[in-house]
């Protein structure tokens, strides 16, 4: 019964280390980032609706993602756990997440904060883009996302440190280290 989320700046390596750790705990990850990028590649009409939002690097609006998460929060394979990836991504998704947790009578175990500073973001990024060709991955649309993350989802982070529940990750370096990382810190945190 592990309930996690991962918050990280746009080419932290949120997406990669989210699958490793959510394998070590034996929980789905849940991207959010990931299902809208597959309801694009499938045009269903989600897609088409989010390939406006996500090809500029702008939030989705919060009344389809909250939707989406919530629909998929039912699901059974979440029911032991999850670790969410991307969400909630502004202070008005940290109350819907809780709302939708409450009337699940469930709650966080943790909130992972992965950190990189922004010039290897970029880097990072632009490697990405050359392995992936992800639509967003140009230099404008990727400062556009940075820009928002510090904006909007820092914001986030402060309120569940508040909770007391961020476990802080310094996320540069080889991704196999970083995961470990992760995964002793939020042993550590989730014993103690
Ligand atoms: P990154 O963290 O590298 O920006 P993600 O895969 O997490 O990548 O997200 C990609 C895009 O999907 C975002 O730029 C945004 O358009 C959309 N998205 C994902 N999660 C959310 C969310 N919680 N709220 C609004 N939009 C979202």
């Amino acid at each position: 019964m592990t309930r996690l989320l991962i918050i990280g700046p746009p080419g932290s390596g949120k997406g990669t280390q989210a699958e490793h750790i959510a394998r070590h705990f034996n929980i789905p990850a849940v991207s959010t980032g990931e299902i809208f990028r597959t309801n694009v590649s499938q045009e269903t009409p989600l897609g088409r609706e989010a390939a406006r939002y996500l090809d500029g690097g702008d939030f989705v609006p919060d009344h389809l993602t909250n939707a989406l998460v919530k629909e998929r929060l039912r699901d059974s394979d979440v029911r032991p756990g999850f670790l969410l990836d991307g969400y909630p991504r502004t202070a008005p998704q940290v109350s819907e997440l809780d709302n939708m947790l409450a009337s699940l009578g469930q709650r966080l175990d943790a909130v992972i904060e992965l950190l990189a500073p922004d010039a290897e973001l970029e880097q990072r990024m632009l490697q990405r883009a050359k392995d992936q060709g992800r639509k967003d991955d140009t230099v404008e649309v990727f400062r556009r996302r940075l820009d928002l993350y510090h904006r909007e989802t820092h914001e986030v982070v402060s309120v569940y440190a508040g909770r007391g529940l961020v476990v802080c990750i310094d996320g540069s370096g080889e991704p196999s280290e970083i995961t470990k990382r992760a995964i002793a810190a939020v042993e550590k945190f989730l014993t103690t």
